[in-house]
C-alpha cells in the first residue's frame, strides 16, 4: 500500500501558490483576496472556515471572514453577496455550507458572481466543467485531481466508482473522472443510497472515491485488491482524549482497506488538505483573471 499523502502534496503546491501570489502582489500592488461568509455557529463549519483563512495568510492572500447570526434573512445575505460581487478588491467569495433551513443554498449559490465563485458551485461553472471549458472546479474534486496528478497515477481506461452524488463532491467528481483529460478518461459509475448491490458495484472499481458521510462505511470486502481508494469523508466524533475534543474518521475503514489498496488517502491528512489547495488555486486564478478576466 502507498499513501496518497495530502500533507506532503498540499505543502508542495502551497509553496508554488505562495510564489505566484507574491508575483501577483508585486505586479498589482495588492494581494489575492478571499471572502468567506459564515452563518451560525456550526462547529465543523467554524473549523473549516478558520482553516481556510489561516491557509490564505500562509500563502500571502488577504482573507476576510464575515460572520452572521443564524437569524439573518435570505434577502440580507443576498444583499451582502451583491455588494461583494461589485467590489473589485475582492477576488473570491465562498458561503460556507450548510446554511440554516430558511435560506435556500441554491439561491445563494446562484447569487454569487460566477467569476468570483471559487467554490465552483455556480451552475455556470458546473456547466462549463461538464463541457471541459475553463472554469472554477469544485475545490474537493479539484484537490483530488491534483493529488492523482502529483503521484503520476494513470487513470485512463480505469473503472472508477464514486460513492455519493452530492453537488459538491460525488457528482462533480464523477464528471471530472469521465472527461477526456488527464487525470480522467475513466469509465465511471456514480452510486448513491438507492443503488442496488453497492458492494458488487464498488468491487468493480480500479478507483474508488468515497463521499458518503458515514464512518468506516467502505469495508475491505467491498474493495478490489490493488484499487486506488480516495476517502473524502470527514466524520467527527467527540473524544476527550484529544486536544480538540474530537476525532476525525473517514468513510473508509482505513486499517482493513489499506491492506488491499495499492494507493489510499488517510483521514485526516488526505483529501481535506487538498480541498484547501483547490480553493487557494481557484482564488489565485480569480485574482489573476486567467479564466474570466480581471474584475
Ligand atoms: P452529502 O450528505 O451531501 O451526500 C452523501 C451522499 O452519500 C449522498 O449522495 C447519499 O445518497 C450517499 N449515501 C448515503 N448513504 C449511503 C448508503 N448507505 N449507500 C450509498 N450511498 C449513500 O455529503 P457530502 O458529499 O457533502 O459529503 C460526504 C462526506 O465528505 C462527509 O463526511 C463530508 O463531511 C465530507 N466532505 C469532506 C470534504 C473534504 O474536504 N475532505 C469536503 C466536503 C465533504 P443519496 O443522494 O441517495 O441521499
Amino acid at each position: 500500500m502507498n499513501l496518497l499523502d495530502g500533507k506532503l502534496v498540499s505543502a508542495k503546491i502551497k509553496e508554488d501558490i505562495k510564489q505566484e501570489a507574491a508575483a501577483f502582489t508585486a505586479e498589482t500592488g495588492r494581494k489575492p483576496h478571499l471572502v468567506a461568509i459564515l452563518v451560525g455557529n456550526d462547529g465543523g463549519s467554524e473549523t473549516y472556515v478558520a482553516s481556510k483563512m489561516r491557509n490564505c495568510e500562509l500563502v500571502g492572500f488577504e482573507s476576510t471572514n464575515i460572520r452572521y447570526d443564524v437569524t439573518i434573512s435570505e434577502a440580507e445575505l443576498i444583499a451582502k453577496i451583491q455588494e461583494i460581487n461589485a467590489d473589485p478588491t475582492i477576488d473570491g467569495l465562498i458561503v460556507q455550507l450548510p446554511l440554516p433551513k430558511h435560506i435556500n443554498p441554491d439561491t445563494i449559490t446562484e447569487a454569487i458572481d460566477y467569476r468570483k465563485d471559487v467554490d465552483g458551485f455556480h451552475p455556470i461553472n458546473l456547466g462549463r466543467m461538464q463541457r471541459n471549458l475553463p472554469c472554477f472546479i469544485p475545490a474537493t474534486p479539484y484537490g483530488i485531481l491534483l493529488m492523482l496528478d502529483h503521484y503520476g497515477i494513470d487513470t485512463a481506461g480505469k473503472k472508477a466508482v464514486v460513492v455519493g452524488r452530492s453537488n459538491i463532491v460525488g457528482s462533480p467528481m464523477s464528471i471530472l473522472l469521465a472527461r477526456n483529460t488527464n487525470p480522467g478518461n475513466c469509465t465511471v459509475t456514480l452510486t448513491h443510497s438507492r443503488t442496488h448491490n453497492l458492494q458488487e458495484e464498488v468491487l468493480q472499481g480500479d478507483i474508488v472515491v468515497a463521499a458518503i458521510g458515514k464512518k468506516n462505511f467502505v469495508t475491505a470486502d467491498m474493495v478490489k485488491p490493488g484499487a486506488i481508494v480516495i476517502d473524502v469523508g470527514i466524520n467527527r466524533e467527540d473524544s476527550p482524549a484529544t486536544k480538540s475534543g474530537f476525532k476525525l474518521y473517514g468513510d473508509v475503514d482505513f486499517e482493513a482497506v489499506s491492506q488491499k489498496a495499492s494507493w489510499i488517502t488517510p483521514v485526516p491528512g488526505g483529501v481535506g488538505l487538498m480541498t484547501i489547495v483547490g480553493l487557494l488555486k481557484n482564488t489565485l486564478e480569480a485574482a489573476k483573471g486567467t479564466i474570466y478576466g480581471r474584475s
